[in-house]
């Protein structure tokens, strides 16, 4: 896979691109990453890529022309543009995406449909925001991090593609970490525990110390159902259980509420408080 990434501020993906599972993937030759700084591409002696807003307002808008430029640039040297000044079908090819807050939100089904992908451009905005124009004619995926606004859209980037190249085959050591990796499965995660069995007074659940294969393999499939069902229950509806795992959540719920509505009376009936 390529990726580039579009900004101001290259240097800032110098660790990043380097580091711990990216550097170790950018190492095999599984994946090339690029820093392209777009105000090379300003068409001005000051080298401005941006511009007061038409219709007044505060902040600074970054201007359209560098940023198709740029990535015109990188879709001419890989021989998906001809000399128009528009994309070409065929220059639809690689996936350019916006970094957005108003975006669709980035979810793990996202990073998935982009592993899929052979070519990558990330844009990181900045400022104010970026000319209308770039959304309209120029990206195919406005992605956002979350209902929060940062700086710019490196932070965002570098999450995105982190979390894209860690799904590449070859690039975890062990394939089946991401597999089970919470939300790849629907689910979210069951918990882990590593020696010593006793911290503290602290123990590790008897079934892990077992080696009784199927029994772990029941026991993490549960607490994957159960935690799920505590922090996002949400998820639980498109999650793949089988009738007998959606009656187990059932039970489970019942369960919890029961428990819920006995800690309420309690605390209800002075002297019986915790
Ligand atoms: N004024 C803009 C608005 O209200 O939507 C926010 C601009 S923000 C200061 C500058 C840039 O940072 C954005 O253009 C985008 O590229 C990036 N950015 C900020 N928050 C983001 C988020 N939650 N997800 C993705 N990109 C974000």
């Amino acid at each position: 896979m390529r990726i580039d990434v579009l900004t101001l501020f290259p240097e800032m993906f110098d660790g990043v691109f380097g580091a711990s599972i990216l550097g170790k993937a950018r190492d095999k030759g599984i994946v090339s990453l690029n820093a392209v700084n777009f105000r090379e591409y300003a068409n001005n002696k000051h080298n401005t890529v941006d511009d007061y807003p038409y219709g007044g307002g505060g902040g600074m808008v970054l201007k359209a022309e560098p940023v198709f430029s740029a990535v015109e640039d990188l879709l001419r040297a890989d021989g998906q543009l001809d000399e128009q000044p528009d994309r070409t079908a065929a220059a639809k090819a690689p996936r350019i995406i916006l970094m957005c807050p108003q975006g669709q939100p980035f979810t793990q089904r996202k990073a998935e449909e982009l592993a899929a992908e052979d070519r990558l451009i990330f844009i990181c905005g900045h400022y104010e925001g970026y000319d209308e124009r770039i959304r309209e004619h120029l990206v195919t995926d406005e992605l956002s991090i979350g209902d929060y606004v940062l700086t710019g859209g490196e932070l965002p980037a570098m999450v995105m593609i982190d979390s894209v190249v860690r799904l590449l085959p070859g690039v975890l050591g062990n394939e089946s970490s991401a597999v089970t990796d919470s939300y790849s499965t629907g689910l979210l995660e069951y918990p882990h525990y590593t020696r010593p069995a006793s911290f503290r007074g602290m123990e590790v659940p008897e079934v892990l110390l077992s080696g009784h294969h199927s029994r772990i393999d029941q026991w993490r499939r549960e607490q994957s159902m159960l935690r799920t069902l505590q922090r996002r229950p949400d998820l639980l509806d498109d999650a793949p259980l089988t009738d007998k795992e959606r009656k187990w959540v059932r039970d489970q719920l019942m369960e919890l509420k029961r428990k819920e509505a006995e800690q309420l009376s309690r605390k209800a009936i002075p002297g019986r408080g915790i």
